[in-house]
């Protein structure tokens, strides 16, 4: 799948996620939840590296598993963020990662 049939993708579930929940879809519900996912992100790392409560831990598949999700979690709000400051992320990326390192 191309990158911009997956970020269309992701775009269109995150507007499915606000209509669900009456939540207006704009750059400052996208920016909060971008945060909450970092947050949940970091959480879920911890309990994968043991550095949380022992109550916490889990089998190393699924703590991998649940960290892999976090992740997923952050690029898709990143995603949903630049869609509503209507940004070109594709664009951004090439000109941040890619030509720069060319
Ligand atoms: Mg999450």
């Amino acid at each position: 799948m191309e990158f911009s049939q997956v970020n269309e993708k992701i775009v269109a579930v995150a507007q499915d996620y606000c209509e669900r929940y009456k939540i207006e879809p704009n750059e400052e519900f996208a920016a909060l939840k971008l945060y909450e996912e970092v947050g949940e992100f970091a959480q879920a790392f911890l309990i994968h590296e043991r550095m949380s409560r022992p109550e916490k831990f889990m089998d190393e598949k699924d703590s991998r598993e649940l960290v892999a999700q976090e992740l997923a979690d952050i690029v898709g709000m990143a995603l949903f963020m630049a869609h509503t400051l209507n940004i070109d992320i594709e664009e951004a990326l090439e000109k941040k990662w890619l030509k720069k390192h060319e």
